[in-house]
């Protein structure tokens, strides 16, 4: 088991192991005491431990696309599972395992090619299994197949004392339930997840794009926002502002991902757009040939590496004027490599959920993903977020954990009952605080973990 400490190792190995996987360049000033580069899960087991032998606390990284940088913090041990790359597929019984630190890709090109299945993880290739399931995961076609968590048969965890341990419905059903919806506050470090698969389509996927000027924001968003409830099951349905590559136009980009087997049956799907779609698009397309790779490409051009990002989300009420209350954060983009983000939840926010901690949801997801490459832009695109949110949140009945930043602005995650819930698993199952927990202004939360409570309530 590789260990670099921070006050033996050479600045440049251990900045590499401090921030090296992280995804966001505006990188963090905290310096956790050692990086535990971990390839097996004896070596987390060892790495707990260790942590406990220090009196320090234990910080985790799977696939490094926190934006927030959740692993990256001070008196920890960081264990970074990037070198623990492990998967098994049982194809007959659409069943895999695998470590956190596998990505969506891997995972995906693996089952499409050799099983003809796959599994609806992060639309960016490369995020991480960990962080993206431990929040509940806001995968391929959310709206329908539900949220990727609900895949999660079980979970092997290192405890906070460090035990290993399988977690499902009939064992250590208290670490199972917060496995589904904790997020970065999950009180153990999850080695390895067993989760149920999907057919991947005969005939990969189709799409319909719909592109039209800004000028069009309210038409355009209106109308998707009327369709989405009774379109077709296999299709998920986005809408995004821009500005399209080279260009100094901003456009609202309407898009419809559909996932069947037969060219016929994508057709039909989509026809309810294609016929009903307001007249004025710059540019469009029907029922396009389209795959899971295309899609990674584009997701991965739109979220390039190296570049500097800061996220916030909402779930908006399901009966606000949503065009009115997303206009500012559509239209006012601060840098041409930002975008902002309406994903349709309903039918999947119709539903009445499993049992776990995952419990926020809402018929309209709203994302912000500002993107820049100079540091100067920091605070002028870090105070437009925070604008923006400031109207935005009074018309939200919550936020998702995976985009959000608890040193930046509290909301609630779940509904009551879970939250208090959580919060006492977390004390019960790490009454010490080993594992570091969410991030809060000063990283103070501990066992307490988060209010779950509006700022503007508080
Ligand atoms: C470009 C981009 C695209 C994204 N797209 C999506 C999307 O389509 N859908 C969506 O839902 N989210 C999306 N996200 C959000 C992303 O899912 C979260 O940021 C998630 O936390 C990333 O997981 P990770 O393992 O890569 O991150 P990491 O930074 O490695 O982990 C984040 C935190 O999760 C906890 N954690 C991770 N692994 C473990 C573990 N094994 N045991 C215990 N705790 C652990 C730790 O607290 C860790 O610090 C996107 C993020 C980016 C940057």
């Amino acid at each position: 088991m590789q260990i670099i400490w921070r006050e033996s190792a050479d600045t440049a190995t251990y900045e590499d192991a401090r921030v090296g996987r992280v995804f966001n360049h505006r990188r963090p000033e905290r310096f956790p005491l050692a990086v535990v580069k971990a390839t097996c899960q004896e070596d987390i087991v060892a790495a707990v431990k260790l942590a406990a032998e220090k009196n320090c606390r234990v910080a985790v990284r799977s696939g490094g696309h926190s934006w927030a940088a959740w692993s990256v913090r001070d008196n920890s041990i960081l264990i970074d599972l990037g070198n623990y790359k492990t998967m098994e597929v049982d194809a007959n019984n659409k069943m895999a395992r695998a470590s956190p630190s596998m990505t969506g890709r891997e995972l995906n090109s693996v089952l499409i090619k050799d099983h003809q299945l796959m599994f609806p993880g992060g639309h960016c290739p490369d995020v991480g299994l960990g962080g993206f399931l431990l929040q509940g995961g806001m995968g391929w076609n959310c709206r329908n197949w539900g949220w990727a968590c609900e895949r999660v048969q079980a979970v092997d965890v290192v405890t906070a004392k460090g035990e290993l341990l399988h977690c499902n419905s009939e064992q250590n059903q208290e670490l199972y339930w917060a496995a589904r919806g904790a997020g970065p506050g999950f009180p153990g470090v999850v080695t390895k997840f067993h989760l149920r698969l999907n057919p991947y389509p005969k005939n990969g996927f189709r799409s319909s794009g719909y592109i039209y000027p800004i000028e069009m924001y309210r038409e355009a968003l209106s109308w998707v926002i009327s369709i989405s409830p009774d379109f077709d099951n296999d299709t998920e349905i986005a809408a995004i502002s821009h500005y399209p590559d080279g260009s100094d136009e901003m456009r609202l980009f309407i898009l419809f991902v559909t996932m069947k087997d037969e060219a016929e049956d994508a057709e039909k799907a989509l026809r309810a757009a294609q016929d009903t779609r307001p007249a004025g698009c710059v540019e469009e397309w029907f029922c396009k040939e389209d795959s899971l790779e295309e899609q990674y490409d584009k997701q991965g051009h739109a979220n390039p590496e190296k570049h500097r990002y800061c996220a916030d989300n909402a779930y908006i009420q399901n009966d606000a004027d949503v065009p009115a209350v997303l206009e500012e954060a559509f239209t006012t983009l601060p840098h041409k490599k930002s975008f902002a983000l309406w994903f349709a939840m309903n039918p999947c926010s119709r539903r009445k959920l499993p049992d776990m901690a995952l419990s926020m949801h809402s018929d309209h997801y709203f994302a912000l993903y500002t993107v820049w490459e100079d540091a100067h832009d920091d605070p002028r695109c870090q105070a437009w977020v925070r604008n923006v949110m400031k109207g935005v949140e009074r018309h939200s009945v919550g936020a998702y954990l995976g985009d959000s930043d608890f040193q930046v602005r509290k909301t609630k995650f779940w509904a009551d009952d879970n939250a208090r819930r959580l919060m006492e698993i977390r004390r019960k199952l790490d009454p010490q605080g080993r594992i570091c927990g969410y991030l809060d202004e000063g990283d103070l939360s501990g066992t307490r973990g988060l209010d779950n409570a509006h700022q503007w309530k508080i």
